[in-house]
């Protein structure tokens, strides 16, 4: 509800914007257009009073012309050059209104054209907010219900309460783990990192640390062969980028499954290779992961593994940082290949 008013606030502001920068665009074109007519008005009508006088000098100059000759033609041009300069202005008159009606159109879908990617940014920024305090809603809610659920009960044995406790410390820790995400895209899209040069398989080796207690849980041998190979980066953020992979291979594969970490260097570019052997993901899918809150096959992630569908957005932000770029191949029930590619030194 309040997302949907977000939105109308957000059209209603965008529209407003619009019809300002269309009145300012139509304003410079008309001005424009008003002072080059002008300026065309006024050097016609001074040539044609000139060729008035060089006729009238003519007429002065001929001989066997009478008075009254020179009477009648001189009141013929007279006429002659009011019915042109009536004619002009009509005419410029015609022009300008042309002008203001092509010029209103133009200035329109100018403006339209001018502020569609900030409306763009806007309506994705509200839409973050809204699915933001949507997720951190879900946790807040289930900690108030068990809270509230336990303080009706009359006399609460240790062993609930500790289970109580035990409830909303695991919520509380997924809540933590969501902000420390939505901090860590927030940091990534400020552009605030500190590039060093870098060992890969230094920057492999803490990713590997963080997500060692997972895989461990899930008896999943992870093969680390990445040689090597110097790269220039933010360690911090690099390795962050890499667990969120390696965390992911590590979510959706079964149990003693295999998860394979490789990385090749060409002359320009490092490419390092998460291979798992899980769930895979369905080509509908596909383009739609790397987006903020996006979780596929809700009827089997959503419910089973934890996630809030901020990972991937943030490996990709990281990555893009890097000057590189993540792509993603993938089989249903074979498993998925993600490969990192950023420039190498
Ligand atoms: P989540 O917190 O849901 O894992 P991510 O942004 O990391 O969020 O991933 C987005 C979605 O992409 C996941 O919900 C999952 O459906 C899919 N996904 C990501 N990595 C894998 C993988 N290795 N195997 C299968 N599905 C994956």
């Amino acid at each position: 509800m309040i997302g949907r008013q977000n939105f109308n606030n957000v059209k209603k502001i965008i529209k407003n914007s619009t019809i300002r920068l269309t009145l300012s665009y139509l304003a410079i074109i008309m001005l424009m257009s008003f002072g080059s007519s002008l300026i065309f008005y006024r050097i016609s009508y001074d040539a044609i009073g000139r060729q008035l006088m060089q006729v009238e000098t003519i007429g002065t100059q001929t001989r066997g012309l009478g008075l009254s000759d020179l009477i009648t033609i001189n009141e013929f041009l007279q006429e002659r050059i009011a019915e042109v300069r009536h004619e002009l202005s009509m005419r410029l008159i015609f022009i300008n209104l042309l002008i203001l009606l092509v010029g209103s159109v133009i200035s329109y879908l100018l403006a339209r054209k001018t502020l569609q990617p900030i409306a763009k940014n806007i309506e994705a920024q509200e839409q973050f907010i809204s699915d933001a305090s949507h997720e951190l809603r879900t946790p807040l809610t289930a900690i108030q219900t068990t809270n509230e659920v336990a303080l009706r009960k009359n006399n609460i044995t240790s062993p609930e309460a500790k289970d109580i406790l035990k409830n909303n410390i695991e919520e509380v820790a997924k809540l933590k783990q969501l902000v420390d995400s939505l901090l860590h895209l927030a940091k990534a899209d400020g552009n605030a990192y500190n590039f060093t040069k870098l060992d890969l398989s230094d920057v492999v080796s803490e990713a590997l640390n963080k997500v060692a207690t997972t895989a461990i849980a899930k008896n999943i041998a992870i093969n680390d062969a990445v040689p090597k190979i110097s790269i220039t980066g933010n360690k911090e953020s690099l390795s962050q980028a890499i667990a969120i992979i390696l965390d992911n291979a590590i979510k959706y594969s079964p149990d003693n499954s295999h998860v394979n970490i490789s990385a090749k260097k060409t002359s320009k570019l490092v490419t390092i290779k998460i291979k798992d052997q899980g769930i895979g993901i369905k080509k509908i899918h596909l383009p739609h992961i790397f987006e903020r809150f996006y979780r596929a096959d809700s009827s089997r992630s959503k419910s089973l593994i934890d996630g809030f569908g901020i990972g991937l957005a943030l490996a990709k932000k990281i990555v893009e940082q890097h000057d590189g770029k993540v792509i993603v191949t993938s089989t249903p029930g074979k498993g998925s290949t993600f490969s990192l590619t950023i420039p190498s030194n």
